[in-house]
Formats: C-alpha cells, structure tokens, sequence
C-alpha cells in the first residue's frame, strides 16, 4: 500500500479534508485529519493493519501495545493480523500507564502501534511504560506521521503514510491572509479571523 493509496482512503472516506481548519491547538492548517472517521469502516482498518503487519511478519513480535484511544482499533487490527495478543497503554494522572492487569514477560518482543504520529509523545510514553515494566520495544508503526519523518521515538519507526503539513499561527496562516473563514472540523462554528 503506498503512501498516496493511504491518502486517497482518507479523502475518500472524509477523514482527511483540504481547506482552513482551527486545530485544537489553536493553530491554523490547510489540512484536517481525523483516523477514527476512516477507521470507522472494519474493513479500512484491516487493510491499514495489514498493511503495517506485512513489515514485521518476520520480525518475532510477541505483543502489539497502542496508546488508547487513538491507537486501540489499529493496533487491535495489527495484532489480529500477526496472530498475537494487544494490550494497551493510558494515562492516569498525565503517566502513561499499563493498567486493566496487563502484564509483560521479561524481554517480550513488542511492537507499538498508533493511528498518528505528530510529535511522537504518546508512542514514547507507551514505549517508556513497556520498558519499566520489562519488555523489549523492537519497533513502532502508524498509520500517518505528521511529523514529515522527524518525530524519533527511540526505536525504529515505520508509517503507511507521511504528511508534512505544517500548524500555523493565524498572524503567518495564508488563508487567514486572504480573509478565508476558518473552520473548526466538528463544530459547526465559524471562526472570523
Ligand atoms: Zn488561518
């Protein structure tokens, strides 16, 4: 699956829209991105977790590991794919955590697997937490990384696809430049600039 038929499933299904968007950040973008419109569909999810499965086939994986909630229905889909068991990580009090009495053998092979990656924050916290409690952290996959490639993890990464679309401040977006209204995906607000 190459990088432009990861972004066609996106635009198709409406999980990826053009236009002027207020992120939560406040920040302004040209592209909106929201993986559990395009993951709502089982059968996206499998292509997309096959698709990701296929690069660690040989690669003795033991466990799949997502941060929730972003990463539970791909990461499920991967670890299905691979025929081995998913647990998943959260945060409790802001720490990534392994909670639900999930455990991890000494030196269990584990890969970890999100929707998005943009900074990378929540795959090192998941990371981190696996490797307190004693697992051995071989890899980590998404589906999109919104880093352009720069956000590093620790461990070797992989992505079905890299968008590399910067969040802008309204006082340098072009959009808000040109007078275009922005718009909150999700809500129906309109935002002057
Ligand atoms: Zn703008």
């Amino acid at each position: 699956m190459t990088s432009d038929q990861v972004l066609e499933v996106f635009k198709n299904t409406g999980a990826l829209l053009e236009g002027h968007f207020v992120l939560s950040s406040g920040l302004h973008s040209s592209i909106y991105l929201q993986c559990a419109i395009a993951l709502q569909s089982p059968a996206v999810a499998s292509s997309f977790g096959a698709a990701i499965a296929d690069q660690y086939r040989d690669g003795g994986i033991e466990t799949v590991a997502s941060p929730a909630i972003g990463g539970l229905v791909i990461g499920y889909e991967v670890a299905r794919q691979l025929g081995v068991r998913f647990i998943w990580t959260e945060r409790e009090n802001g720490v990534m955590t392994l909670r639900r009495g999930f455990t991890v053998s000494p030196a269990e092979k584990v890969l970890v697997v999100e929707d998005v990656i943009t900074t990378g924050g929540s795959t090192r916290d998941t990371i981190q937490a696996l490797t307190a409690a004693g697992a051995e952290v071989v890899g980590a996959a998404s589906i999109i990384d919104r880093s352009g490639g720069a956000a590093e993890v620790g461990v070797p990464r992989i992505s079905l696809a890299t968008l590399n679309v910067p969040a802008l401040s309204t006082d340098v977006c072009e959009a808000c430049r040109r007078g275009e209204p922005a718009v909150k995906p999700g809500s129906r607000k309109i935002f002057a600039h």
